[in-house]
């Protein structure tokens, strides 16, 4: 029952980027407490066909890209979700093009982890045997692609990605400025003030004859999910047979969208995080830790893999 609520909630395509499921998860929870045995998960790894790897804000953390949330987690005198918002957009451009600027220029000194490397060795290797490995990520820093990753659903979009406002051109970019009136602004400190830059020297559209005002093509709070992402992911969540959740609380969207999905249809569920939730009985794994540590043996060669 709740299962198809789950389910049909997320065919409606109206989910906020940072819900909280706490009370319909708690009706998911069994009281089985769920295997940490390595070696039983090394078991199913090995003769699973096609995993799907759901993964979250702790994983792009290990590589210290800050997240703007919880306690330290500030932009100048702001979160996330005060910024990362279509009506802080309207109100102030500059100050969220100055703060994302700054999210961009952040990620030139940042690289994989070891629970990147992981998951795109993982996938290359086992693509040989015909076997697939898919990442569903809610990350905006593109860390999975550049560790190799191959089939990866940015269900959050990209900071490296832009969309104009006025044609819905959507574009990768990786100038660094995006435009000659960011360089050297963005500055994180408290007391920074905002330099206000004048809408017409924002990035702007360089489609023939538009010129619109351009925003990082990322889902903001309130906004909806991309429905073409969306129905992709169900797909592969309808076929996957081993799911991975890395670096997220199963209680939080978008594992909380997503692996109870999976867990319906008999699917094992395996979270690799740093702590145990409420929903995590209802998994039949869970690896505590580190994911850059925890990763890499359970997705290394299993012995039975035959290598060509
Ligand atoms: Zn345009």
């Amino acid at each position: 029952m709740l299962m198809t609520v789950l389910q049909v909630s997320t065919r409606r395509v109206l989910y906020h980027s940072c819900c909280k499921l706490t009370k319909k998860s708690k009706h998911l929870v069994q009281m089985v407490r769920p295997s940490s045995d390595m070696a039983a998960f090394r078991e199913l790894f090995a003769k699973a066909k096609h995993i799907a790897i759901l993964t979250g804000a702790g994983v792009s953390a290990e590589s210290g890209v800050p997240t703007f949330r919880g306690a330290g987690g500030f932009w100048r005198k702001w979160q996330a979700q005060d910024l990362a918002a279509p009506e802080a957009f309207s109100r102030n451009p500059s100050r969220v093009w100055e703060f994302y600027h700054y999210r961009r220029e952040v990620m030139l000194t940042k690289n994989p982890n070891p629970a990147h490397l992981a998951i795109a060795e993982c996938e290359a290797r086992l693509s040989k045997q015909g076997r697939t490995v898919v990442v569903i990520t809610q990350n905006i820093d593109e860390l999975h692609t550049r560790a190799g990753s191959k089939n990866v659903f940015e269900i959050h979009g990209s900071l490296f990605k832009t969309r104009c406002i006025n044609c819905g051109n959507v574009k990768e970019n990786y100038r660094s400025p995006i435009c000659p009136a960011l360089e050297g602004r963005g500055a994180p400190d408290p007391d920074a003030v905002d330099v206000q830059i004048p809408v017409e020297h924002l990035p702007r559209c360089e489609e023939k004859a538009c010129n619109g005002l351009l925003r990082p093509n990322v889902v903001w709070f309130g906004e909806t999910l991309d429905s073409d992402i969306l129905s992709q992911v169900e797909k592969q969540l309808d076929v996957c047979d081993l799911c991975l959740v890395v670096g997220t609380s199963s209680i939080v969207y978008p594992a909380a969208l997503f692996a109870p999905q999976a867990a319906a249809r008999g699917v094992p569920v395996a979270e690799f995080n740093m702590g145990t939730t409420t929903a995590t009985g209802s998994f039949k794994f869970h690896f505590q830790g580190p994911c850059g540590q925890t990763l890499p043996p359970a997705l290394a060669r299993h012995e039975s893999e035959i290598i060509s």
